[in-house]
This record gives C-alpha cells, structure tokens and sequence, in this order.
C-alpha cells in the first residue's frame, strides 16, 4: 500500500492553514503546518514531503524567494510547489511560476479546487507510479502486484529491500548518496542513521540474488544500480 502523501503547508494565518490542514487530512493527505520561513525550512530540513502548498505573503522571507531557494537546492529540487496567495494578477502569477512553482491557486480557493491542482501537479511529477512495470536489464519490478522476477524468476524481498530497489531501478545509472536514499525511500531521516542504508542494500544485494551486482558501491559517493554493473577481477 502506498503511504498517504505527505504535504508541507506553509501559511502564516492560522484559520487557513487550519481548514487546508483539515481538508487534506480527510482527503487522505498528511499534512505538517509551518507558519513562517524558518519553520519551513526546518520541516524541510527533517522531512522532505510529496507536496508544499507555499504562502507567497509570508513574516520574514516571501514564498516566492523560498520557492527560489528549493528549487536551485538539489536535494528539495524535485518536491511540488504549489504557490498561495490573495493576490490574483497575472504578473505575480508569472512570477510564481517563473520561481520555479508547479502551479498557483489564488486565495479564496474551493476544497475541490485546491485537491484537483494537488493530485494533478503529484501526476505530473511521478508518471512512474501510474506505469507500469519497471524493468532494468534481466531484472523487472511490478509496483502494482509488489513482484520481483530476475529472468522470470521471482525473487523474495522485505518491504524495506522491494521499496529501495523501486527507487533504484526508478533512477539507474545515477549515484545516490545514503542521505539522498534516506530522504527518498525512507522519506523521515531524522532518527535513522546513514549506516540503515547500508544494512538494507546488504539485504537487497542478497535477496537479489545473481543480479546482487547491479546494485553498485560507489566508493566516497553512495550506491548506483546499473545495468552493467563494473568487472570486478576476483582473482
Ligand atoms: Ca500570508
């Protein structure tokens, strides 16, 4: 079962922040309020959430630098932006936009109207949950019935191993750091220490079995899975 979303909610004014926060708790969100830049930042710091509904009049720095900010910061680049604000011109709208904001929705905004923008912009940014299923050379993954097959045989893998080979296969050929894992596969790094990533790529490496060498040690770096994993010289 796919986890509910996480979404950050960045509003200074608490009513609002309240009713989005209600509203996406009984739509199947979970939402985390943070009230000005610094909390936000912070929030982020900790947790990197599906989505942020960012305020663009918000005490200290604007919505608008903020979203500047993450999307130049690799490690917050990819999360959804959806910009708030009462004011409804089309020069903000642009500006948004142009700080790198997914969508915008000015303010007053229906419940219905904020969770279609909400599911639309998690459409957009994840094709890869609605396709189907994922293969990497002789290895393939069906999200959808949670199997594993190395040339047509299946393969047996914890919830932990199946979830951080779906990321893996989701992004071959690129190197991840064990914080960047972190983040992405276990989504709450806080209390988790680098070295858990370590112990589950042991594991997957075993449950994978002939093709444990496609998942690659990228010494200094963190882990890449690749299709033609290096020649290792054994003797
Ligand atoms: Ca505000």
């Amino acid at each position: 079962m796919r986890q509910q979303p996480a979404v950050l909610v960045v509003e200074d004014e608490p009513a609002i922040a309240e009713l989005i926060a209600v509203n996406l708790r009984h739509n199947g969100y979970r939402p985390t309020w943070a009230s000005d830049s610094t909390t936000a930042q912070k929030e982020l710091d900790a947790v990197l959430p599906d989505l942020i509904l960012l305020d663009w009049m918000l005490p200290g720095e604007s919505g608008l630098t903020l979203a500047r900010r993450w999307r130049t910061d690799e490690r917050t680049k990819a999360v959804p932006i959806i910009m708030l604000t009462a004011r409804g011109d089309e020069v903000d709208r642009v500006a948004g936009l142009d700080a790198g904001a997914d969508d915008y929705m000015a303010k007053p905004f229906s419940t219905k109207e904020m969770l279609a923008r909400i599911r639309a912009v998690l459409r957009r940014r994840a094709p890869e949950q609605n396709a189907g299923p994922l293969t990497v050379g002789e290895l393939t993954l069906d999200a959808s019935t949670h199997r594993v097959s190395h040339r047509g045989q299946p393969l047996r893998l914890g919830p932990t191993e199946f979830k951080l080979l779906h990321y893996l296969m989701g992004h071959a050929e690129r190197v991840h750091s064990r914080g960047q894992l972190l983040d992405k596969v276990w989504g709450d790094h806080v209390f988790i220490e680098e070295r858990t990533v370590d112990v589950h790529v042991k594991r997957l490496r075993e449950a994978l079995g002939e093709a444990a060498a496609m998942v690659e040690t990228v010494r200094g770096a963190g882990y890449r899975f690749t299709v033609q994993p290096a020649l290792v010289d054994k003797h």
